[in-house]
């Protein structure tokens, strides 16, 4: 058998499960928290323009232009940042820089622990079983806040010296928004480095960016995916500490962003304010949206993303996924403790959170 080929923890390995993307005609797509506008015209336009012969030639190994243009939006310098293949590449090397594996029979340290908070985005434990590090789970409130810090102070289930902590802000996937003084305060407990992963910041009312400017310890990672419509070109950034940056661009793949992304993501921040639009119309589709749900008993947890967590009224979640599935609604549905009655709902534009209302109104009258 081939298995003696693997390494053992590989073997054992649980692998992320990404949301699907099918391709079934006619399907509200509901389930990865995509941006449901496009790009900016231009910014396909600039993707066309260079669609040429061009393409044998390697593109800039460490995404100059497009560090220099980041660097002046967050008024800062390139070397505070570094953009990788989505932010899930850079996710990964921040436990390959900071994080040392856990070698058999050796005692576990804080040098080998990566720290989340529970419930938040899940391919955490699945980077550092990757990694073969030790991992540290700390639940949220029951509502999706951020323990108290005095807890987190005293309690030893918080491990201030773990190698690197992520803390997703605002959560996903409840939602809840963090004000910047309160992760500066949790920042300070934690000796190791710190992830703030800022996917969903840009329909949040503040972000914590100046964290990574001003603590040397923290790293902020941002996307161009989800506020920005472009996951299908894998565009990610970090800003921290010039050291820390350079640990990572030390460990990175000489090529790791691809020159159509570097391309489109350059044009999109050339045009922010089209960007700005389709932020305010998805903010006032999720208040329709969570109004229109509660009147249908859904119980819907606030939001400061560009989802929603609501738990659906009757049967179990899982029925109801099913059930909207049927009405070409695609929803996602996570099959762990503490969200297992929940569905996580992508706003979607207007149109298609009205088709999700329709199709509850009438999976609730027939009956489920
Ligand atoms: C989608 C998502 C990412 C990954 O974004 P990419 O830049 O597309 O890799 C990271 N963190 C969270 C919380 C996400 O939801």
């Amino acid at each position: 058998m081939a298995a003696r080929l693997i390494r053992r923890s590989v073997q054992k390995l649980k692998a992320y499960v990404p949301g699907e993307q099918p391709k079934i005609r006619g399907l509200i797509k509901l389930n990865t928290n995509e941006n449901p506008y496009p790009p900016a015209p231009a910014v396909l336009k600039a993707v066309r323009g260079a669609t040429d012969g061009r393409l044998r030639l390697y593109p800039n190994p460490t995404s100059q232009a497009l560090r220099e243009r980041l660097a002046r939006l967050h008024r800062c310098a390139p070397e505070n940042i570094m953009v990788g293949n989505g932010s899930d590449e850079l996710l990964a090397l921040a436990c390959r820089a900071f994080v040392d594996p856990v070698a058999p029979g050796a005692r576990q340290t804080g040098r080998n622990i990566v720290q989340y908070f529970t419930p938040s985005y899940s391919l955490y434990p699945v980077l550092a079983d990757i990694h073969d590090a030790a991992k540290a789970e700390y639940p949220l409130e029951p509502d999706f806040a951020l323990p108290p810090i005095r807890r987190l102070k005293r309690d030893p289930r918080f491990k201030k010296q773990a190698a690197l902590t992520f803390i997703t802000t605002p959560n996903a996937p409840s939602g809840h928004g963090y004000a910047a003084a309160q992760l500066e305060t949790v920042c300070a407990l934690l000796q190791g480095v710190v992830v703030l992963d800022e996917t969903y910041v840009d329909c949040a009312p503040q972000n914590a960016l100046l964290l990574a400017l001003r603590r040397r310890n923290v790293l902020v990672s941002r996307t161009f995916s989800k506020a920005f419509s472009l996951c299908f070109l894998r565009i990610g950034y970090f800003v921290g500490h010039p050291e820390l940056i350079q640990a990572l661009d030390k460990i990175r793949d000489s090529y790791n962003v691809n020159g159509l992304g570097q391309v489109a993501a350059l044009a999109t921040l050339d045009h922010l304010p089209y960007y700005q639009r389709n932020f305010e119309k998805i903010l006032q589709t999720r208040e329709w949206l969570s109004a229109e749900l509660q009147k249908l008993n859904f119980t819907v947890f606030p939001s400061q993303t560009n989802f929603l967590l609501a738990r659906p009224p009757g049967p179990p979640a899982s029925r109801w996924l099913a059930a909207l599935r049927e009405q070409k609604i695609l929803v996602r549905w996570f099959d762990q403790d503490p969200i297992r009655s929940f569905l996580r709902i992508t706003i979607g534009a207007r149109s298609e959170a009205a088709a999700l209302v329709r199709a509850a109104k009438k999976i609730i009258s027939a009956g489920l």
